[in-house]
């Protein structure tokens, strides 16, 4: 395959990624490439350092070092890992969807008025062109119906599928999912994670972190087991959940079974 190639389809990239929380160093030199239409699966243990790893990659946490790069464009860091260059900061992370375990719905807001806040008040979209598009969006999650609801008035999972929906509404390049079901009743789990594998079947690029082991085993192109801010394996799902090679990983594996 030709070299350049092989870069432009270079997703998302993350080199040698170091965080430290005062004294405390949480990650320890990360490095990850997601090329466009990838799935990457996280998984690790409690305190190993998953969220804070994609919190880095849009900068809702400021990286010790290393080097973010989306679509090819790495991130300017001051030496001290902050952004550099706020516009461009800003272009980046709209271009990355983030879905948290917390729904983060506007609970103030008709679910319609939280998918077009974003595209029209930031991203100047026309309202009507972001009306259209919510719309299709709400209807590609199942919920046609609520674009005048409430989130209150929502259960668990519909609220998680609107705020996936909301993401979506930013036309993101990747999409970045922390626990997207781990806030759920055990019997919502089901809808959200059939939304995300839709969208991993149309091809989208995502970094997916989740406690959904079989989940994570069917829809991941490449798995990373995150232990104590190192990556400690790494493969394609059959080969890390069907033949792990670390004691850790094997251990972890069977603690999560
Ligand atoms: P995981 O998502 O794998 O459970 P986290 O990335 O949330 O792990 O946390 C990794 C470690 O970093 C934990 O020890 C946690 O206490 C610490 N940590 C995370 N965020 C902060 C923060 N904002 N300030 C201080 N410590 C933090
Ligand atoms: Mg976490």
């Amino acid at each position: 395959m030709a070299d350049n190639t092989l870069s432009s389809t270079e997703a998302i990239q993350v080199h040698d990624l170091h965080k430290s929380f005062g004294t405390h160093h949480v990650l320890k030199g990360v490095s990850l490439t997601a090329h466009e239409g990838d799935v990457v699966a996280i998984i690790g243990g409690s305190g190993s350092g998953k969220s804070t790893m994609l919190r880095c990659i849009n900068f809702l946490e400021t990286p010790s070092s290393g080097v973010i790069s989306i679509a090819g464009e790495a991130v300017a860091m001051r030496p001290d890992g902050s952004p550099a260059d706020r516009r461009q900061l800003e272009r980046i992370r709209q271009s990355l969807g983030m879905v948290f375990q917390s729904f983060n719905l506007w609970t103030h807001r008709t679910v319609l008025e939280n998918l077009i806040e974003v595209p029209v008040h930031v991203m100047k979209c026309p309202r009507d062109v972001a009306i259209e598009r919510a719309r299709k969006l709400l209807a590609r999650v199942g919920l046609a119906e609520k674009e005048g609801a409430y989130p209150a008035f929502m259960s668990g999972g519909q609220q998680q599928r609107a705020a996936i929906a909301r993401a979506l509404c930013m036309e993101p390049k990747a999409m970045l999912f922390d626990e997207p079901t781990s806030a759920l009743d055990p019997e919502l789990v089901g809808e959200v994670l059939q939304v995300i594998k839709g969208l991993a079947d149309e091809g989208r690029t995502m970094i997916l972190v989740t406690h959904e082991m079989k989940f994570a085993r069917e829809v991941a192109t490449h798995v990373i087991y995150l232990h104590n801010g190192l990556i400690e394996e790494q493969g394609p799902p059959d080969q890390l959940f069907g033949a792990p090679k670390s004691d850790r990983l094997k251990q972890f594996l069977k603690s999560v079974a």
